[in-house]
């Protein structure tokens, strides 16, 4: 088993499969085309396939495809079928930004996909825009549509960013209760490309709860399930569920059993860390699977206690979310 320093026991692996995407939120990446990986470096379906199975023969059951945009890596329902055929990994998973969901949801039904989370940060077009600086709101939503038709299991992840999640409340208060999608909203973390980030820009989970509650009805919390990092909420009257994930002002760490592989290979114990072992050069030099999975277990072991965000001498990792994989 994957346990680190603090006893926790590792079983969920986040892998990014490219660092492309077709938005621009302002959260995460600029503006601008930033300099994406060139392509030769970024893993191949084969080689992921081979790390995902050392893996799992060391205890992880869990993995989450995410990017960049998972959706404009070609053929992504290639890779998901093949970890689908892994004994003993238990749950894949999607991030997505939703926009190209509803073009590939059916191979990606047939590959085994059955857990999505699509990330949406406003129901109005002009405030999609503003965040996204793209448009495809609508693409967005006929994504979530056909997923949770097709009988997957839907979540909508969103963005907790002060002047764009307050307008959007009873939006998504009505969202969740209309859809039964649970809506989670992610504090927003200092990952940004534009380094824009500062304390007050963030919406806290306390807020988000207050504001549901005064807004729509009152929120009752649910009982949390294992390593998590979402508090949820039912409205009282059991319809629509609203999650927080307080990564700044209430950080989970104690309870991450996540280790992540960059789209370029390289493995990171946290998001907030820098690359904790060059999985690519292993996998591109020969390496025997017994070297890979001490790569994973030295990097796991390395794991610091927390993420540190709190803390004065914090440095911003050197890479932005959209390169690490959220
Ligand atoms: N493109 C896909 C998407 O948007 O779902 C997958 C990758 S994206 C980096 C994964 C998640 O990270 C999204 O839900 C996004 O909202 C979140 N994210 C990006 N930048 C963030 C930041 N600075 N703070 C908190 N969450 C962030
Ligand atoms: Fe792209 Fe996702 Fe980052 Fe938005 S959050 S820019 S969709 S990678």
């Amino acid at each position: 088993m994957l346990t680190d320093r603090f006893g926790r026991i590792h079983r969920s692996l986040r892998i990014s499969v490219t660092d492309r995407c077709n938005l621009r939120c302002t959260y995460c990446m600029p503006e601008h085309t930033p300099d994406y990986q060139p392509r030769s470096e970024i893993l191949t379906f084969e080689e992921i396939v081979r790390f995902v199975k050392i893996a799992v023969s060391l205890g992880v059951d869990d993995v989450r495809l995410t990017g960049g945009e998972p959706l404009v890596r070609s053929q992504l329902n290639l890779l998901v079928q093949k970890l689908n055929e892994i004994d003993g990994l238990r749950k894949i998973s999607l991030t997505t930004n939703g926009v190209l969901l509803q073009d590939q949801l059916a191979e990606l039904f047939a590959a085994g996909l059955r857990h999505v989370n699509v990330s949406l940060d406003a129901l109005d077009e002009e405030s999609f825009k503003g965040a996204t600086r793209r448009g495809g709101l609508d693409k967005v939503v006929g994504g979530i549509d056909a997923a949770q038709r097709a009988g997957m299991v839907v979540k909508v992840n969103s963005i907790a960013m002060r002047g764009l999640t307050d307008h959007q409340i009873v939006a998504f208060g009505e969202f969740t209760r209309r859809t039964g999608i649970p809506v989670r909203f992610i504090e927003f973390m200092p990952l940004d490309s534009d380094g824009n980030w500062n304390t007050s820009a963030v919406l806290s989970g306390t807020e988000i709860v207050e504001m549901f509650s005064s807004q729509i009805r009152p929120l009752v919390p649910i009982e949390r399930n294992g390593s998590s990092p979402s508090a949820d909420y039912r409205f009282d009257d059991g319809i629509g569920t609203v999650g927080v994930i307080a990564s700044v002002s209430k950080p989970f760490c104690d309870s991450c059993d996540r280790f992540r592989l960059t789209a370029d290979g390289q493995l990171r114990n946290c998001l907030f860390g820098e690359d904790s072992g060059d999985v690519r050069a292993l996998l591109r030099g020969n390496a025997s699977d017994e070297s890979i999975s001490q790569m994973i277990q030295s990097a796991v072991a390395t794991k610091k206690r927390g993420h540190g965000t709190d803390d004065l001498t914090f440095l911003r990792p050197s890479r932005p979310m959209h390169a690490i994989g959220g």
